[in-house]
């Protein structure tokens, strides 16, 4: 049995780049012959077509859990319901995990749950979901969102159960970047990943010990892997990248990033959602200073911050495994 963990995409935030697919993580636990769970963190542009090149289709998931209701990791959820229900229209229902709905600071009602109830609804509107329901009745009347079952919880600071099957179970923590954003931690027989989304530190901004979140620190002590966002320092308000500071400040860096993971004595650092993406000039209307980053200039700065475990610098597709393999050469 092993523990896989795939990112299907490595875009972050609502920029487009070279063909790079928005932000995701599969976590599939099985053995050589199948997977006995395939669970999908966040669903960036793109998802379907990353699962498809893996051999994955949305009826196969079964689960997808949501850190934050920001469009570049949502956006590719009405593309996987309704392709689900378009072959699959009778079920069996897949479940979606996310937060409660919170209030943010501003006002405004943060809610996966209304997002996932109304996911299809341009697809109603335009009178595609009745017409086909009228060629196939086995399909739902009510499309996609008839075949989602939403589970909601209330995100504390200290992990809490909120799925499980079998042997595996999934918790999760309260961590900032949003209102209602969380982080998860998968916990099988063959090892464990904390998927940190787009978390950053409480305090939003310096002064401040780290930009990274406590609350995912904890989650992540004794785990094997952590999958987190990271931003390259260069992008940094000091610098002259014109890059929001509040939209900076609220993700964790990748020399912070190298210290908890440290300090959380994991083996493994995947680092996703790259801000700015390896090889771009540009994040979107921001410019990169110095110039496009290399897949070095996010390893070293990782290390610069104290980590001496395993880097993985994200690209679409790229997988770890556990328990890792030695590779035998003949
Ligand atoms: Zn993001």
């Amino acid at each position: 049995m092993s523990l896989m963990v795939t990112l299907t995409g490595t875009q972050g935030g609502p920029a487009a780049f070279s063909g790079l697919a928005g932000p995701g993580t599969l976590v599939r636990y099985g053995d050589d012959e199948r997977d006995l769970l395939t669970l999908q963190f966040d669903t960036g542009r793109g998802t379907t077509m990353r699962l498809s090149q893996l051999g994955i289709s949305p009826e196969q998931l079964d689960a997808v859990f949501f850190t934050h209701m920001h469009s570049d990791h949502t956006e590719g959820f009405a593309d996987l319901a309704l392709l689900r229900w378009t072959f699959h229209g009778t079920g069996p229902k897949l479940d979606v995990v996310c937060s409660a709905d919170v209030v943010s600071q501003r006002g405004f009602t943060i809610s996966g749950r209304r997002f996932i109830a109304h996911v299809a609804d341009a697809f109603i509107q335009s009178g595609e979901i009745a017409q086909r329901h009228s060629e196939r009745a086995d399909r739902t009347a009510g499309g996609p969102t008839d075949l989602l079952n939403t589970v909601t919880f209330e995100p504390k600071d200290e992990a809490a159960l909120v799925w499980e099957r079998a042997d595996v179970t999934v918790s999760a923590v309260r961590s900032t970047h949003m209102a209602g954003h969380v982080s998860y931690r998968v916990d099988t027989p063959h090892g464990s990943v904390v998927i940190g989304g787009d978390a950053g530190n409480d305090r939003l901004a310096p002064p401040r010990a780290s930009s990274t979140s406590d609350q995912v620190e904890r989650l992540a002590t004794g785990a094997d892997i952590i999958v987190h966002s990271a931003i390259h320092p260069v992008m940094g308000p000091d610098n002259i990248s014109g890059m929001y500071p509040y939209a900076y400040y609220r993700q964790s860096n990748v020399f912070d990033l190298g210290a908890m993971a440290q300090r959380a004595g994991v083996k493994h650092l995947m680092l996703t959602h790259l801000i700015p993406p390896i090889g771009a000039d540009r994040q979107g209307p921001f410019t990169v200073p110095g110039g496009p980053l290399t897949e070095a200039a996010y390893r070293q700065v990782a290390q610069d911050g104290g980590f001496t475990g395993n880097i993985v610098v994200g690209a679409d597709l790229v997988s770890l495994r556990l328990p890792v393999r030695m590779q035998c050469t003949p």
